[in-house]
């Protein structure tokens, strides 16, 4: 295989400090060496290419979408509740099935790789994604959600079950099928523990809304309303009388595997017991905003020292799948985070959460070389701050070493 080695102004290895002048060798989709202008190495390229101005970067990871919603972008107008929000989503897709238009996801897939995208979490009920992912060059884990307040008993065990049996009978490693629950006013309790013992990683969507935290505390509000309306209330069930975060752990989720989606409502005790768990907050603060769940406590999530990665959740409730412009949300909700950890939530963070954590989300000798050239201004000192700016698809290119052998077009 042959070696190139890519110079660059600035290289960002995420898990460690950026290198000025810096280059990584590259062979066969795998990273081999990386090193600063006075550094050498030891083996010699058989091609060097230099990059310019540019900072080099491991390729993102988008932890949270749902592909299968894409053609509702601009769909569902931005509200003041979430229940609302999604009541009327829910309307929409009476009129258009989720995933009935493939071409919409391929091009969402087409606009998650312009966006520098390496590796995505999809959340799907329908399965409508694999098709396109498998055939694109994004990596996924495909979470195939399961619904059903009502849902029980051997109901519930079927439904993991065969969720299970679609997961490990699957070959394709670079797209893999794992479980997620919806959330807690959509899922049973028998539902939840079945899929607990699904080989993870698991997501759900947790503490977005201030109206499920109601529905937990006293089982009323607009999710019970919505329930009864579908006729998907279940009478036995008893609120639990407890925040979302204790819930979900006594139901068996609350470990490291899981993505606990949102995190909105969290309160500062719950945020530390997640901490703990070593489960990751997946952070969606555009779609939050849209949909009027509110704003997430960024900075408390980072300062309680929690696992978090970033998605821009679905085109229904984000205006693009731009992980960079989810960071520098992010960035402006805490200012006071060094911008590693925060660079980190959308690389190395949501890759580990993703079960990659060894192969993607940094630049280190031996991890697979889906690797990024972000155009940088000569005038740029702190490199990492100046990626939290928001960086437009017109200003990233994929290194061609990146893509080969992972049948993505060249140039794209
Ligand atoms: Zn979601």
């Amino acid at each position: 295989m042959p070696r190139t080695r890519y110079r660059a102004r600035w290289l960002a290895p995420i898990a460690s400090p950026p290198l000025e002048d810096g280059w990584v060798d590259v062979d066969g989709g795998v990273i081999r060496a990386v090193g600063a202008a006075a550094d050498a190495g030891s083996d010699a390229a058989d091609r060097e290419v230099d990059l310019g101005s540019v900072c080099v970067l491991p390729g993102l990871v988008n932890a949270h979408t749902h592909l299968e919603l894409s053609t509702q972008r601009s769909a569902v107008p931005p509200a003041r509740s979430m229940p609302a929000w999604a009541a009327a989503l829910m309307r929409n897709l009476q009129e258009e099935p989720p995933g009935a238009a493939p071409a919409a996801i391929v091009a969402a897939v087409a606009e998650l790789h312009r966006a520098g995208t390496a590796l995505v979490g999809d959340v799907t009920n329908t399965l409508a994604s694999l098709a396109a992912l498998e055939a694109g060059p994004v990596e996924a884990v495909v979470f195939h959600e399961l619904l059903g307040f009502d849902v029980a008993g051997a109901a519930a065990a079927a439904a993991a079950e065969r969720l299970d049996r679609l997961a490990s009978e699957r070959r394709d490693e670079r797209v893999r099928v794992c479980p997620a629950a919806h959330a807690p006013y959509s899922v049973s309790p028998a539902l939840f523990r079945m899929l607990a013992a699904v080989p993870g990683p698991r997501s759900v969507h947790l503490a977005e809304s201030r109206e499920e935290c109601e529905f937990l505390r006293a089982g009323t509000g607009a999710w019970r309303e919505i329930l009864d309306a579908r006729g998907r209330w279940d009478p036995e069930w008893r609120p639990p009388g407890s925040g979302p975060v204790a819930y979900l752990d006594a139901l068996g989720w609350l470990r490291e595997d899981s993505l606990l989606v949102h995190g909105v409502q969290m309160r500062p005790d719950e945020i530390r017991r997640v901490a703990r768990s070593g489960a990751t907050i997946v952070t969606c603060p555009r779609s939050n905003a849209w949909t009027g769940a509110g704003v997430p406590p960024v900075a408390a999530f980072y300062a309680a020292g929690a696992s978090v990665a970033v998605g821009t959740d679905s085109l229904a409730s984000a205006p693009d799948l731009n992980t960079f412009a989810e960071l520098a949300e992010v960035r402006r909700l805490a200012p006071e985070v060094p911008a590693r950890r925060i660079l980190r939530s959308g690389t190395l963070a949501g890759a580990a959460a993703l079960g990659r954590g060894r192969t993607h989300g940094a630049i280190e000798p031996s991890r697979c070389a889906a690797l990024i050239a972000v155009e940088t201004p000569a005038a740029v000192t702190d490199v990492e701050e100046y990626l939290l700016t928001g960086i437009e698809p017109e200003q990233i290119a994929w290194l061609d070493g990146a893509d080969a052998g992972r049948g993505a077009p060249a140039g794209s």
